[in-house]
């Protein structure tokens, strides 16, 4: 196989984003850490309430996980309702519920309001059951989503599958309307710089070394120093994802980063690429160790899973490739001919109790935790903080929730376990 070990979508956006070359000022309202979906969310909108942000970056815009994902802009959260009641009431979890729902309708406004063309599409979802009793579970999921959160889904029998997807692998499927497709590197290029057009300075390789909260003068602010200089910031903004360095100590702490690599194949002829998709929906399994997958706007099969658990290597990124061909054929063989073209791996932002959060860790403000739902979550997130530094009040109902350090072994920079973990998950897959 020649395979490049490149981002498909990178290679889409035709004028990257990038910082301004001036120094650092001296001072700055906000310091923004981290140029995601979430950090530049919250720069646009702080903007746009003509507060200045600046938001510092170690590499370039979008170059974590927001320019690395499957762009599905999904609905929902990534555990079953029920363990979310029982963990947080019926009342947080209809507002955490309601959410999800308002954070994609965000992405679609931002896409709309910065005229970013980044091939959003409200595709709808697809979740296909990988075993006759996750079919089974399907219905009362989608009844009591439908109870508890006034929100339809669509169970498809396996006998009407084919108008959903070329595969007869499954045992049927659940479809929500709602979610969404989206270019991820062209979306998170037009946030940059929109964040950009609305006030905010965005300083590439510009890595946060050190950050220090001090009184001068009766006034706290922190000092900020980073590889390019230093600078004052009135408040402080965690926007660092799974990629959350040592500079944070405390909140690298919560971050358990998970390895997931995606592969994408030569464009389908059109017909091909209609049996396999039929209504182009985001798709992913019902599984622990999921595969999900898309066609991307020109027709390639997108095909992602956590491969590797580990953070994303040269020598991961490698070994996932042909997992993933193997992947993609046991679903599609049609596709057994087809030439895979690139291959590429991110790290996602986990929190141990598998739930967003958001709040103040030693009086910075962070949000982190998505999953894989970042691509609506963190964009939410980014601008719901940008209200709370405004002195909105918090009405965010995922700052609410306690927020677990990750076990040692789990933790960035200390991952020894994490093939532990997914062994766990490949058995659980296989007795349930
Ligand atoms: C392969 C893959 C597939 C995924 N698929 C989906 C999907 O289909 N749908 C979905 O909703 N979500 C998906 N996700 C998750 C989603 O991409 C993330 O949750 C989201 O992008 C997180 O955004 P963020 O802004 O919080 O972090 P990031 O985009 O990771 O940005 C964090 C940034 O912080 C910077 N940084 C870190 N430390 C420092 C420092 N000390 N100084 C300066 N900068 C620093 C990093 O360089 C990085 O650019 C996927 C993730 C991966 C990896």
């Amino acid at each position: 196989m020649s395979i490049k070990q490149s981002n498909y979508w990178r290679g889409t956006v035709s004028e990257p984003a990038k910082g301004v070359s001036q120094a650092l000022p001296e001072s700055v309202d906000v310091a923004i850490v981290g140029a995601g979906f979430c950090g530049l969310s919250a720069a646009r909108a702080l903007g746009k309430r003509g507060v200045h942000a600046a938001v510092l970056e170690a590499e370039a815009p979008g170059w974590g996980a927001s320019c690395r994902n499957g762009g599905m802009v999904l609905t929902g959260m990534k555990l079953p309702v029920p363990t979310l009641i029982s963990r947080y009431g019926r009342e947080l979890v209809q507002r955490m519920y309601a959410a999800s729902l308002e954070s994609i309708d965000l992405v679609e406004q931002i896409v709309k309001e910065e005229g970013i063309a980044c091939s959003f599409s409200r595709c709808g979802h697809l979740e296909v059951a990988c075993k006759q009793g996750h079919f089974d579970a399907f219905a009362e999921a989608a009844a009591r989503i439908k109870r508890e959160f006034n929100h339809e889904l669509r169970i498809v029998p396996r006998t009407e599958l084919r108008e959903e997807i070329g595969s007869n692998i499954y045992f049927g499927a659940l479809v929500d309307e709602t979610s969404a497709g989206v270019n991820p590197a062209q979306y998170v290029t037009g946030l940059a710089k929109s964040a950009h057009r609305a006030g905010a300075t965005l300083f590439d390789h510009t890595r946060v070394l050190s950050l220090r909260e001090e009184s001068v003068g009766g006034a706290r602010s922190f000092f900020v120093e980073t590889s390019r200089g230093c600078l004052r910031a009135k408040e402080v903004l965690l926007a660092s994802g799974a990629y959350t360095s040592p500079a944070t100590p405390a909140l690298r702490k919560k971050v358990i980063p998970i390895g997931s690599y995606i592969i994408a194949t030569e464009p389908l002829p059109p017909d091909l690429a209609r049996e396999l998709s039929p209504r182009n929906r985001m798709i992913y399994d019902s599984k622990h160790f999921l595969y999900y997958y898309r066609l991307t706007p020109d027709n390639r099969m997108l095909f992602g899973g956590r491969a590797a658990f580990f953070p994303e290597s040269d020598s991961t990124v490698r070994e996932s490739a042909e997992l993933l061909r193997q992947g993609m054929i046991g679903v599609y063989p049609q596709l057994r001919d087809t030439k895979v073209e690139y291959v590429w791996g991110g790290t996602l932002d986990f929190a141990f109790d598998v739930m967003p959060h958001s709040g103040k860790l030693d009086d910075m403000h962070f949000a982190l935790g998505f999953a894989g739902h970042g691509v609506a979550a963190a964009t939410w997130m980014g601008m719901k903080l940008a209200g709370v530094i405004c002195g909105d009040p918090d009405d965010n109902p995922f700052s609410k929730i306690p927020f677990p350090s990750a076990p040692i072994g789990l933790r960035s920079g200390n991952t020894w376990a994490l093939p532990l973990a997914g062994l766990y998950y490949r058995l659980l897959d296989f007795f349930t």
